[in-house]
């Protein structure tokens, strides 16, 4: 009796219950349609899962490196100076994904009434830096030496004492700054010198995420200018810079670097300098408070020698760090 009686039971219940199940489940099955349709949605929703899971790695390991690669070189380098001097020190393994992180390039603007010395000054921190030095009179006077139609629009203006107009100027820096040895930094001698050239560069540079990084304006009184510039002789064949009264070649009129023929440049003549003074003044003078305004300006007394000038100029130049 005891085998027979479980055995009843277990049959009858299982019976029962399947019987009444697909009941319900039919029942149901109309209605629930829509809601089926919707719990399936988590399933699907485990293909994305997967897929972002195995998206992560990839992009996590490119940006990081490409992002240490910078900051470490800037971390381990003793000053900004250095920084620039080697702006890519380490060989990383996404080089081309930031090559030259352009918030980090250092961009100088040397400024100054002419013949204040800025020009010695730009060119020894260039080389100290390995930034190009970027002179718009020297540049002007090559294409005028290779009689270019840039050239030849620039002599009249050169010549006169004058600036040369501001769309033919900016054309001609935003396309130097452009160029590959500009990647890592660089200095701008004589540039801008007008408010709109400033706004001009800005304009340019933010463009590229940049900024200029200071404006070393170098000053004197005028008639210790004249003097300078007028006695300025520069070498046809190499450009080097001596004095008639302050620093003379051995033999007069021939340059002691190259041997090459010193001369005046014609807008060194003291007239002439007297007149691009007049017109730094008027033009290049409102750029001070413009770049004071914006907490660029860097201001340097350019009597002094020009040893003790540079000194006090790499101290700045790596303060901006
Ligand atoms: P510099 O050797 O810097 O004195 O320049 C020589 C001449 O080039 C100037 O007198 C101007 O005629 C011309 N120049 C150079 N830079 C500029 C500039 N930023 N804007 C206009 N003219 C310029």
């Amino acid at each position: 009796m005891a085998r027979k009686n479980p055995a009843k039971k277990s049959v009858k219940k299982p019976v029962r219950k399947t019987a009444k199940k697909p009941a319900k489940k039919a029942a149901k099955k109309p209605a629930k349609k829509p809601a089926k349709k919707t719990a399936r949605k988590p399933a699907k929703k485990v293909a994305p899962r997967k897929a972002v899971r195995r998206k992560l790695p990839a992009p996590k390991a490119a940006p990081v490196s490409a992002r240490k690669a910078p900051r470490t070189s800037l971390r381990a380098e003793p000053s900004f100076v250095e920084a620039a001097v080697r702006p890519m020190p380490a060989p990383q393994p996404l080089p081309m994904v930031e090559p030259a992180r352009p918030d980090r390039r250092l961009v100088l603007v040397f400024m100054g009434p002419p013949g204040v010395g800025k020009g010695t000054q730009a060119a020894k921190l260039a080389q100290h830096l390995g930034l190009p030095h970027i002179s718009t009179g020297d540049l002007f006077r090559d294409h005028l030496k290779r009689d270019t139609p840039l050239g030849l629009k620039a002599k009249e203006f050169m010549n006169a004492g004058q600036l040369v107009p501001d769309d033919l100027v900016v054309e001609l820096v935003i396309d130097r700054i452009g160029a590959q040895d500009c990647r890592g930094g660089y200095i701008l001698d004589g540039f801008p010198r007008t408010v709109p050239q400033a706004d001009r560069l800005a304009q340019a540079l933010a463009v590229r995420g940049e900024r200029v990084s200071a404006v070393l304006y170098f000053d004197a009184p005028r008639e210790v200018i004249v003097e300078r510039i007028s006695g300025r002789r520069t070498c046809r064949a190499c450009g080097a810079i001596s004095h008639a009264v302050y620093a003379p070649t051995r033999v007069e009129g021939v340059c002691d670097a190259c041997g090459g023929q010193t001369y005046q440049r014609e807008d060194d003549a003291a007239d002439k300098v007297r007149q691009r003074l007049t017109v730094y003044d008027a033009s290049t003078g409102p750029l001070v408070p413009y770049y004071r305004e914006r907490g660029l300006l860097r201001e340097f007394d350019a009597r002094g020698g020009v040893e003790d000038i540079y000194r006090g100029l790499v101290a700045t130049v790596e303060s901006l760090a």
